[in-house]
């Protein structure tokens, strides 16, 4: 068994590693100050300028295939990458990416939705959650009829990371109503903001926010259809599953970090004439956080390499979310503890990170539907305890 990792993926993570070490970390004492604002953290032009730099170092695209220009990297290698993003509170992510199901687009639609998405020329948000269903995402009522050549889409979409700045969604519609969504009876649609929809923001705990998308009477051509009529569902899923991985991922970047502050300031801070990592009650909450840190890295790492293998990743997926969601709120939440007052302020990133990582346990499958997936596959045999080591 070989736990390092090869020349290739350490000098792909070491660049990334330099590239934020470098460009996107000084700007986090500013990114701070706008916070104490109420500024937004980072523009657009901002973001861009970043990623289009990042783009003369070779990152473009992680998972983007390199018939589009990517670098489509191992998930492994991503999962890596998005640890090394992790380590930064600068909400910075590279560019050359589209949504993993955009690349189920036609020729014609790839012009239009996926090429100028993975340019940076044009946003998409990705709409499944409705008022009325969101772990239960299979009981969507958002309506598309046809009508001749066209379909009329009606209904909310809600909680869509994105949808007040996207140029077009990707909307998950109740096509069939018999069959269900599950069954067949959901579609994917391409729909541009010009067709009509508006979008209302949600103030959050965390930085920016997602919107609620309405739709009325919005006329959809049939060519905008993502995939196949009845395949909306699977679509959807696709979609959700890719997060399994990086979440975590990112989740692990942001613990390390933290958890290197919480030493730092445990060595430094006195209190009764000694430093208070002397203390046995300190000294747990670091080990505990190293440990937990550590079980989540290779949770997800596993889950990633399950991908890579070519196997079916979800069982894997589920248990790195779950417990890497879970790990990110304990270990920020003990390393506040361990700042005291001062890990309460906006002058330093705990806080924020604090109300960030709440959203881990709920977006992209809850903290109960990623267990209920767990103990199902387990229940009817589907997957062993032990995984692929199971024999
Ligand atoms: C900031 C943010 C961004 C988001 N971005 C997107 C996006 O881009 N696109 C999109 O489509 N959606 C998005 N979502 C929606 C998100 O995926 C849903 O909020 C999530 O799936 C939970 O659905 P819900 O909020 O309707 O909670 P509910 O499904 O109503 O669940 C409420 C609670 O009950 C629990 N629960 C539900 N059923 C069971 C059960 N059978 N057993 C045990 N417990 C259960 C849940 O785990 C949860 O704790 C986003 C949400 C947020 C907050």
């Amino acid at each position: 068994m070989d736990f390092g990792l090869s020349d290739e993926e350490r000098a792909i993570r070491d660049t990334a590693r330099d590239f934020i070490t470098r460009e996107v970390m000084p700007l986090e004492q500013e990114l701070l100050r706008r916070e104490r604002a109420h500024q937004p953290g980072l523009e657009r032009a901002e973001l861009r300028e970043l990623q289009l730099k990042a783009r003369t170092f070779g990152f473009w695209g992680l998972a983007t295939p390199q018939r589009y220009g990517g670098m489509e990297l191992p998930a492994v290698v991503q999962s890596l990458i998005w640890t090394e993003i992790g380590r930064t509170f600068v909400p910075f992510r590279f560019g050359g990416e589209a949504d993993n199901i955009l690349f189920h687009a036609t020729d014609e639609q790839q012009k239009e939705f996926l090429l100028p998405t993975i340019e940076g020329e044009r946003l998409s948000c990705f709409a499944i959650t409705e008022p009325g269903a969101g772990s239960d995402a299979a009981n969507i009522r958002f309506r598309a009829r046809r009508d001749g050549d066209d379909w009329i889409l009606n209904g909310e979409k809600t909680f869509i990371t994105g949808g007040n700045d996207a140029d077009f969604a990707i909307v998950i519609a109740v096509t069939d109503p018999e069959r269900g969504a599950r069954n067949g009876g959901a579609t994917a649609f391409l729909v541009d903001r010009a067709m009509g929809w508006r979008s209302e923001f949600i103030p959050t705990m965390g930085e920016g926010g997602p919107a609620s998308l309405v739709f009325d009477d919005v006329r959809v051509p049939h060519r905008n259809i993502l995939g196949e009529i009845g395949q909306g569902f699977a679509l959807g899923m696709e979609w959700i599953g890719k997060g399994r991985y990086t979440i975590p991922s990112h989740a692990v970047g942001i613990a390390e970090r933290a958890l290197r502050m919480a030493i730092e300031h445990a060595n430094t801070r006195e209190t009764f004439g000694t430093k208070i990592g002397a203390n046995q009650a300190i000294q747990w909450m670091i080990a505990d956080s190293e440990t937990e840190l550590e079980a989540a890295r290779w949770l997800i790492l596993r889950a990633a390499w399950t991908v890579d293998a070519g196997l079916d990743p979800r069982h894997a997926s589920s248990m790195a979310k779950l417990y890497g969601a879970g790990m990110v709120n304990r270990v920020v939440d003990r390393v506040l503890q361990i700042h005291g007052g001062m890990g309460y302020t906006r002058e330093l990133p705990i806080e924020r990170w604090y109300r960030q990582v709440r959203l881990y346990r709920i977006f992209e499958g809850t903290d109960e539907m990623q267990r209920l997936i767990i103990a199902r596959d387990l229940l009817r045999g589907y997957t062993k305890i032990g995984g692929h080591l199971a024999g």
